[in-house]
């Protein structure tokens, strides 16, 4: 080895993103495949948002603004809440790798609960802190168990809400509470990805109530339901002094211009974007009746995506939705996480599941909720 990377980056897992549709083709020699493995908004951006993208690439040669205020200004009009308590990031994983960068000294804790999305242990380890993992109860998050597991080494709790890869939510006034009993030493990240997808009344907007919780930080993303995830731009909401603080681990200029028009445009896309929104969650409970009503137990999903608890059936079951030319995300011994799709996609996927399932065994290794 050349170059002698700290231990904490030499042991680290690689970030293992979802195979793209013409991987799948290509591996399988398939005329066609569809990608349901990265929780994309399946639908082009905008035509409004494309021309704002167009507008602005003559403006290439200049760095944009490094902090985005046009945008973290409107996000803030948007959100009622003062710019101060608005950070703009390279995508929401970069406004999460800057909080473990900022609030994760050597040894110090993260808790979460796992499964949970991927990234968590890369910008834990990368910081040089610990991970420490809660079980999920019945693939959802078991709060008591996150709150036991914070010692005095806490620095973050980080709760994805939806979850992914399970979909699940848990009710806000339950994390607030939990935020409460950690004290103000403690940040807990509510990470909203998904924010867009929920449609349970008890998974509220926390974001009018961050006043009083001051230790609790939210952060969102344009790449899902506004559908950039290629341009990456996020966006954390919180205490203006945590804001100030992640500000400060900003790579400069890390937040393109053209990502920073093509957000303010998105933040315009009205009906249009709301429309999709809509015809993606209808699609998400088609898919979850059409799955149910064969008889698999799905945990309940907030997201724009299922999870399918295959346990020791998980990667057999992905590879039979290769070959049929559906890309899918394993998580091996786990399950299955498959994106909603335009409704033709989702079609695709749910007929090459019923051709598979049985013969790689996912009756058999399909876990059910406790108690049934
Ligand atoms: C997709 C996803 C993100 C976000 O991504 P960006 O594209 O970086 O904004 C963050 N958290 C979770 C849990 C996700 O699934």
């Amino acid at each position: 080895m050349i170059g002698r990377p700290r231990p904490s980056v030499a042991d680290l897992p690689a970030y293992r993103p979802g195979r793209s549709a013409e991987a799948v083709a290509a591996e399988h020699q398939l005329a066609d495949a569809i990608k349901l493995a990265s929780n994309e908004n399946p639908y082009p951006p905008l035509a409004s948002v494309v021309r704002a993208i167009g507008e602005a690439s003559d403006r290439l040669n200049r760095y944009a603004d490094h902090r985005a205020t046009a945008l973290r200004e409107r996000l803030g009009q948007e959100l009622d809440l003062d710019p101060a308590m608005v950070s703009v990031g390279c995508g929401s994983v970069g406004l999460l790798q800057q909080l473990a960068l900022c609030y994760v000294e050597a040894g110090a804790e993260v808790v979460y609960p796992w499964v949970s999305f991927e990234a968590y242990p890369v910008f834990t380890q990368l910081a040089g802190g610990r991970e420490v993992r809660t079980p999920l109860v019945d693939e959802a998050f078991d709060l008591g168990a996150v709150t036991d597991a914070v010692t005095d080494r806490t620095r973050l709790v980080l709760l994805a809400n939806p979850n992914n890869p399970t979909g699940t939510a848990v009710p806000t006034a339950d994390v607030l509470a939990l935020a409460d009993s950690v004290g103000p030493d403690v940040l807990v990240v509510l990470d909203e990805a998904y924010r867009e997808f929920v449609t349970d009344p008890a998974v509220s907007d926390p974001v009018p109530l961050l006043a009083a919780h001051p230790n609790v930080v939210v952060t969102r993303t344009f790449s899902k339901a506004h559908g950039l995830a290629g341009l990456r731009v996020g966006y954390l909401l919180a205490h203006p002094d945590v804001v100030a603080t992640v500000d400060k681990a900003l790579i400069p200029f890390a937040v393109n211009g053209l990502a920073q028009v093509a957000a303010l445009a998105a933040l315009d896309g009205g009906e249009e974007l709301t429309d999709r929104l809509d015809l993606l969650r209808t699609e998400r409970e088609r898919v979850v009746a059409a799955l149910t009503g064969d008889g698999w137990w799905l945990p309940p999903t907030q997201a724009n995506f299922v999870w399918l608890p295959a346990g020791e059936a998980s990667l057999t079951l992905t590879v039979g939705l290769e070959r049929r030319g559906v890309a899918v995300r394993p998580f091996a011994g786990d399950g299955v996480r498959v994106s909603i799709g335009t409704p033709a996609e989702n079609d695709r996927f749910l007929t090459a599941f019923t051709q598979v399932a049985i013969e790689a065994g996912a009756h058999r290794s399909w876990r059910r909720p406790r108690g049934s």
